[in-house]
């Protein structure tokens, strides 16, 4: 049996080269994050060998005793991590990722075609919350059940609480989501509560973005209101000290300044999803056994049991002290970052943040974040094009989305990232700089001049 550089040189240089790009580049993206060694060391271990089709103690397949103790250790520390009973809380560990994770939920609690009501897709919210558009039904949520987004307040960059409930009482959806994939502030969880009791409807939050925020009490806490709780594992996470190991040839050349002991260990789970569940039926629906069959046998087959070890072994280090600390930093971080923008007399949608992201409004600079995100990427520094609620084109949005998570992961305190913030803004101008040249008289009047017959292509 060969390593990985000898059995397939080819798949190790992508990897190598992968590696490299993360390290000197300024990540920034608000969903991403760096995983700890010995979650790498369980994502690439023999569990992934492994079929087990079912739940612990019931399995449709033999040689499955560590894998129940596995898939067990991991449940309860999902449940010690969001600091919920098991009398009242269950928690299924099995979702691919946060998308399946999410259809799991509408197959547990809905029949084809029942009304479901989340965040707008182009307003903050995430696909698998049922975007379509006037001409498609893009994510198979909006093609399974029917529709109704909610939105912001555009002026305020809030979500509309009160057209949400004008709307819901006419809809009458089934399910109400809460939770955004680009929303800068704290959902009011009461008010949907409220709402979502007043037409009898599940209330559900997606938590990807915050999970280790909600985790660390850094934001609301969204089981006290909600009947269930979805998210990815993968988003918002730190480093510990082994992944020092990981970053050493950087810091030698000089590439990266870390300070290894700084932060240490926190929710940095691989690539999956996680459902939690009140186990009370609710509307009279028994959310466990409905929700657990969606997972298996509705949609998925056999666990990824490499990624369930991943995700135990980073929910450990979710009850560590030094998570709070990583976690409050991270939005202290993302705050200085904003102030900053602000000072630079960037518009942010909803004026400011609560947690690990800012969204950036480049509408009134005459300038959209598909091209400040590619300037951006030239100079390594990695965030998204996002939209910005009023925009008319999905693919050239008006906003950029900037996420703290992953540099605080790697040391960077406020002063870091007041500098990020002038680093982005010289991107910007930058960008303004090439559209003045593009549409400038000089280059408009020389252009003409060389498409004219004196100068024939052929
Ligand atoms: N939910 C939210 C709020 C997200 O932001 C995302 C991804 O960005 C997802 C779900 C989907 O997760 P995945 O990409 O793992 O399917």
């Amino acid at each position: 049996d060969y390593g990985l550089g000898e059995a397939d040189p080819e798949v190790r240089g992508i990897i190598d080269k992968e590696k490299e790009r993360q390290f000197r580049s300024l990540e920034l993206i608000a969903s991403e994050n760096f995983t700890s060694r010995a979650v790498m060391e369980a994502v690439g271990s023999c569990l992934t060998n492994k079929y087990s089709e079912g739940l612990p103690g019931k399995r449709y397949y033999g040689g499955n005793e560590y894998i129940d103790e596995l898939e067990i250790l991991c449940q309860e520390r999902a449940l010690a991590a969001f600091n919920l009973d098991g009398k009242q809380w269950g928690v299924n560990v099995q979702p691919l990722s946060g998308s399946p994770a999410n259809f799991e939920v509408y197959t547990a609690v809905l029949n084809p075609h029942d009304r479901i009501m989340g965040l707008d897709l182009p307003h903050g919210g995430h696909l698998s919350h049922g975007f379509m558009t006037p001409k498609r039904r893009v994510s198979g949520t909006s093609i399974y059940f029917e529709s109704m987004p909610y939105r912001l307040d555009e002026s305020s960059g809030l979500v509309d609480y009160d057209m949400l409930e004008k709307t819901a009482t006419l809809f009458r959806p089934k399910l109400i989501i809460a939770g955004a994939s680009a929303y800068p502030r704290d959902f009011d969880y009461p008010r949907m509560r409220k709402i979502a009791d007043a037409v009898g409807a599940f209330l559900m939050m997606d938590m990807a973005h915050i999970s280790g925020l909600v985790a660390a009490s850094v934001v609301a806490n969204p089981f006290e209101y909600c009947d269930i709780v979805t998210t990815t594992t993968h988003k918002k996470r730190q480093m510990e000290n082994e992944m020092q190991i990981f970053f050493d040839d950087f810091i030698s050349i000089g590439l990266i300044k870390f300070n290894g002991n700084a932060f240490v260990q926190s929710l940095r789970g691989p690539r999956g999803g996680m459902i939690f569940f009140k186990k009370d039926p609710v509307l009279g629906v028994d959310l466990e056994s409905a929700i657990n069959n969606a997972v298996f046998p509705g949609l998925q087959g056999g666990p990824h049991n490499h990624t369930i070890g991943g995700l135990a072994v980073c929910l450990k280090h979710a009850k560590s002290p030094d998570f709070k600390a990583y976690q409050n930093k991270v939005v202290s971080n993302c705050r200085a970052l904003a102030s900053r923008l602000m000072e630079l007399g960037y518009k942010l949608v909803s004026g400011g943040t609560d947690n690990h992201l800012v969204l950036v409004d480049l509408r009134p600079l005459g300038t959209d974040g598909a091209r400040v995100e590619k300037i951006l990427d030239m100079a390594s520094i990695t965030l998204n094009k996002n939209s910005v609620a009023g925009d008319k084109s999905a693919l050239v949005p008006g906003g950029i989305r900037i996420g703290s998570p992953a540099m605080t992961t790697r040391g960077f305190s406020e002063k870091e990232f007041v500098t990020v913030a002038d680093l982005i803004n010289e991107g910007v101008q930058i960008t303004l700089e090439a559209k003045r040249l593009v549409s400038g008289s000089k280059l408009q009047d020389f252009m003409k001049f060389v498409t004219s017959p004196e100068f024939p292509l052929i």
